[in-house]
């Protein structure tokens, strides 16, 4: 007797599709994602996909009309899906379907097809599963392609011929891969090959699906074991040239630098274990960008990135462009950590000074406990006296900047002077004289001349108005 799985579909939702497709007279099967959770002993799947054999679109009717509040269905006519929510569900209901596929697009030509020809269709066999839901087959498995033991073998497989499968839709290249990240499975062998093969044909998808299985990728427990399949695979070449860019070591008078590729990696696996925040992660992908273009040998000094921070926030703004990513505050946050990676290590090795530390927070503002763990990340020396030097190093910088903050809370520095009150002191029209005064009033802040604070600023101003020139109106 076949072994049933009706505890995978032991929520009373399951019973509701199954009696709506019975009534329908459509088979209907749970598959894909949630199926390969349940094996996978994850926790259970908030998304159910289902497919009818038949209309998904109907099936998707019958079902939100026997729900509790009749939840609204969403139409999808041009793909003949459906979905709809019932919490905390997000049911997707899709008509079996065989696809072919042309040269340039992703997008398949699609008929009415039989379960079959809809697994077929399916990226990976661990993604094919799937579990019968009417009444003749409820929580029988369906597991033409053995994906259970590549779920057990750990291995990411297609149903048919690698090469035809990543041709035919592209984008699974990258699914691999992050599938691969996130479960920390292997790709097949002439998976991976067909995946070199077919690495150009990642043009023909959008920058926006490509955008987010990266950010999936980088959002993985290790991030580096997708960026090193990109590497291997010639992927990374097409996504990120810049970070391509960064592998190799160079020797010239038996002086080598480091690969920066591989630090890179290494730094985002350290970020990945101390913060879940994206952003944070990507500043770490790209903290070294500008390392490529900056690299030069000196004689007197060797292997130099002079200006990489500067020329690597640059850097970011084109690659978000590039990959039509967000050019709002996320991109800026990026370039900020980009521009700034290197100044906690600088005044770590130096004698701290509270003006330097003033203006790293004047600088950071807000991100600065971010700068600083983008900056412990960075630490990858393999030696450990050194590893514990520099951690301790910035564990003495955090500190400072946690005393000098609440001292003079320059982390949200606004002007204790406006621009309006010095026009009023000196009778002044909006002028350069003003731009002056203000940032000398900064400047004195910054330096520890003068506490953040309105009397002493105002006083400062009276000071630097006489300097000036600048007559005083009562
Ligand atoms: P997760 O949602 O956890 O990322 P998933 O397997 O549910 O994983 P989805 O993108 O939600 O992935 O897709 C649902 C299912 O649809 C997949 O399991 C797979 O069977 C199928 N699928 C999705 N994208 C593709 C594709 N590009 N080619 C072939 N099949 C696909
Ligand atoms: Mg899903």
């Amino acid at each position: 007797m076949e072994e049933l799985y009706k505890n995978a579909i032991a929520h009373p939702i399951f019973k509701v599709i199954g009696e709506a497709a019975d009534e329908l007279q459509v088979d209907a099967y749970v598959i894909g994602g949630f199926v390969r959770d349940f094996f996978l002993g994850k926790a259970i799947p908030k998304d159910i996909d289902v497919v009818a054999v038949g209309s998904g679109i109907a099936l998707a009717e019958k079902v939100g009309a026997k729900l509790k509040g009749k939840p609204k269905v969403k139409v999808f006519k041009n793909f003949g899906t459906a979905m709809l929510k019932y919490e905390p569900w997000e049911l997707e209901f899709v008509g079996a379907r065989k696809e072919s596929y042309q040269r340039n697009s992703r997008k398949p030509i699609v008929e009415n097809g039989s379960l079959e020809d809809d697994q077929n269709r399916r990226d990976f066999t661990i993604n094919a599963l799937a579990i019968g839901l009417n009444q003749h087959h409820f929580g029988k498995l369906l597991d033409p392609f053995n994906g259970l033991e590549d779920l057990s073998a750990k291995i990411i497989r297609t149903p048919l011929a690698p090469s035809i499968t990543y041709s035919d839709d592209p984008l699974r290249m990258l699914r691999a891969i992050r599938f691969a990240t996130q479960l920390h499975f292997e790709i097949e062998l002439q998976s991976l090959q067909a995946i070199s093969e077919n690495r150009e044909r990642i043009k023909i998808v959008s920058k926006e699906r490509i955008v987010e299985e990266v950010h999936k990728i980088l959002m993985a427990k290790r991030p580096s074991f997708g960026f090193a399949l990109l590497q291997q695979t010639g992927l990374l070449s097409y996504i990120f040239p810049e970070l391509a860019a960064l592998q190799g070591i160079e020797e010239i008078e038996g002086q080598r630098h480091k690969d920066n590729f591989w630090h890179t990696l290494e730094v985002v696996d350290n970020i990945a274990s101390t913060t879940d925040k994206l952003w944070l992660r990507w500043a770490a992908l790209l903290h070294d960008i500008g390392k490529a273009p900056t690299k030069r040998f000196d004689n007197k000094i060797g292997w130099t990135f002079h200006g990489h921070e500067f020329v690597g926030s640059k850097m970011v703004y084109k690659l978000f462009k590039r990959l039509r990513m967000p050019l709002n505050e996320k991109m800026k946050f990026v370039q900020k950590m980009v521009l700034l990676s290197s100044r906690p290590i600088i005044l770590s090795e130096d004698h701290v000074t509270d003006s330097a530390v003033r203006r790293l927070i004047f600088d950071a503002g807000e991100a600065i406990e971010d700068l600083m763990t983008l900056c412990e990340a960075d630490i990858t020396t393999k030696n450990p006296k050194k590893q514990r030097k520099y951690l301790n190093n910035f564990k003495l910088v955090r500190q400072k900047i946690r005393e000098v903050e609440e001292r003079d809370r320059i982390r949200n520095f606004q002007p204790p002077i406006s621009g309006e009150e010095i026009m009023q002191t000196f009778n002044l029209r909006p002028s350069k004289e003003i731009g002056i005064i203000k940032e000398a009033i900064k400047e004195a802040i910054l330096e520890g001349e003068i506490p953040n604070e309105h009397k002493a600023a105002h006083q400062f101003m009276l000071k630097k108005g006489e300097e000036l020139g600048l007559k005083q109106c009562n």
